[in-house]
């Protein structure tokens, strides 16, 4: 699956693909049927946390804060919370 032209939609190639690995980010250079070219970036934006197995003191204060509220919300909006 491929990324449309922002500038008028048509299909694109990938031109080029960088990784900035010090910033775990992708950068994906692109140029459409028109020869219009843009870039992409591609970045962790979230971390889905599924049933953790591993609680150790080496998980970061601010990652347990997290988990905290995620678990907060689920057992809020639960039916069986009631
Ligand atoms: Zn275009």
């Amino acid at each position: 699956m491929s990324m449309k032209c922002p500038q008028c939609g048509a299909w694109t190639s990938v031109m080029e693909t960088r990784t900035r690995k010090t910033e775990n980010v992708v950068v994906r250079r692109y140029e459409c049927a028109n020869l219009h070219r843009f870039k992409t970036e591609e970045k962790v934006t979230c971390i889905a946390v599924k049933s953790p197995i591993v609680q150790t003191s080496t998980v970061p204060d601010a990652l347990k804060v997290w988990q905290k509220s995620v678990s907060d919300i689920r057992d809020t909006s639960s039916p069986l919370a009631k």
